[in-house]
């Protein structure tokens, strides 16, 4: 492996990954990360087999798989809890021989956090900026000492400092709703089944957790910024209250300290994720709407491909780097441009739309229905 040494912004999933990926090879590194403290904040996550995958190459899906769990089914219904598609798991772990995985955030971070050496990451360390000459890449935190790097991974997110310092017009762009997310605790709740109503006063996802946990989402068409930005779960149980029972009962059990608020946003695809010694992997080069629960999981195949490249190439980073942006680019765009779709299809609101679309989805078969995710779960991501 190369003996280069690589600084890494960001300790969010891609950079505590890539961290620990680099740990396990013996590759020297420094990760510097904005908050004080590593958490994975925003509730549950949903990876699908391709993640799963990636984690075995990585070499440790087995310590990952115990914190989580593997999902039976997923199913998406009508507000009057009638079914609109139902996957065909099947198919779906035909090609990675696993199924789809439901782990808490905030035990996914712990894990990884824990599993590299605390002298390797330095907290409190918020880049503001960055400059890069023929052989080194300068970094500028606030409040802290420059520091020069050999080679520099940006891990810091759809919100990027880095990408938006190389790239000044590549701001996320607004997807058209709102999202709320929340964990409670059910104890008689024993089901692994993921479900998504779609109906005219959004879209609530209820995914299960460990420990009798349930991880819920929810998403409303709404302008940026507008007076629903502003709702507490008072408002928000008001607007899902002729929803199933079990999604009244959710927001009932939901703390409001435990609700998170974000506004659904994605990148316009780049051209390039390499920019001579940089290079951007996860949200900061290709964050996706999670209409396909995809993002996270790109970040770790990010991860797998980007330590591929280092192995074949140890002492020629360049090539690795460029390696690398050619097996990512097509694959990473098209989920870019296929999840925002989905996510449009999923939050129509008119009624004429919806029962066109619901008609259509029950009546196609479910191989043509649940094709995008399909075309992107049969394709092996390590042989592009
Ligand atoms: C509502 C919602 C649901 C989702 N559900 C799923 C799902 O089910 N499955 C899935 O695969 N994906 C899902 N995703 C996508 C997933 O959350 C992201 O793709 C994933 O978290 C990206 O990881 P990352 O490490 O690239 O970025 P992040 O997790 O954003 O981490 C970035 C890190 O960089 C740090 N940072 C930022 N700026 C700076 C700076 N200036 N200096 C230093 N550090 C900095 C941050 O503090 C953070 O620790 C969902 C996303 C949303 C919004």
């Amino acid at each position: 492996m190369t003996n280069k040494h690589f600084t890494i912004v960001g300790a969010g999933i891609a950079g505590l990954c890539l961290a620990k990926a680099f740990e396990m090879k013996g590759i020297s590194y420094t990760l510097f990360e904005r908050d004080e403290q590593v958490r994975g904040i925003g509730a549950g996550f949903g990876l699908a087999s391709n993640a799963m995958k990636a984690f075995e190459i990585l070499g440790y899906a087995n310590e990952i798989v115990p914190l989580g769990h593997m999902l039976d089914d997923f199913e998406i219904q009508d507000w009057k809890e009638k079914t609109i598609l139902k996957a065909d798991t099947n198919r779906l772990r035909k090609n990675y021989n696993t199924d789809n995985f439901a782990i808490h955030r905030a035990d996914l971070h712990r894990y990884l956090y824990q599993s590299i050496q605390p002298e390797n990451i330095k907290t409190g360390h918020k880049i503001i900026d960055v400059q890069q000459n023929y052989d080194k890449v300068v970094l500028h935190f606030d409040q802290q000492p420059s520091i020069e790097t050999d080679y520099l991974i940006a891990c810091d997110g759809i919100n990027s400092v880095i990408r938006q310092k190389l790239l000044k017009n590549s701001s996320p762009q607004y997807a058209g709703y709102i999202c709320w997310r929340g964990v409670i605790k059910d104890p008689n709740y024993s089901s692994k089944k993921s479900i998504e109503t779609w109906g005219p006063q959004g879209r609530f996802g209820l995914t299960p957790l460990v420990n009798n946990q349930i991880y819920w989402y929810a998403c409303k068409n709404t302008p940026l910024n507008s007076a629903v930005y502003q709702w507490d779960l008072k408002d928000i149980k008001n607007n899902f209250n002729l929803y199933s029972g079990l999604i009244r009962s959710t927001l009932q059990k939901t703390k409001p300290e435990d609700l998170i608020t974000t506004p659904i946003m994605d990148l316009k695809p780049l051209d390039s994720y390499v920019f001579n010694r940089i290079l951007l992997i996860g949200d900061a080069a290709h964050a996706t709407t999670p209409n396909m629960g995809q993002g996270a999981c790109m970040a770790v195949e990010d991860v797998c491909v980007l330590m591929d490249e280092l192995e074949r190439y140890p002492t020629n980073i360049g090539i690795a780097f460029e390696n690398f942006n050619k097996r990512r680019l097509k694959r990473t765009q098209y989920i870019i441009h296929t999840s925002r779709l989905a996510g449009k299809v999923a939050q129509f609101e008119h009624k004429i739309l919806t029962s066109a679309r619901n008609f259509a989805l029950r009546t196609l078969p479910t191989s043509i229905a649940q094709s995008p995710l399909d075309d992107l779960l049969e394709q092996d991501f390590m042989s592009i």
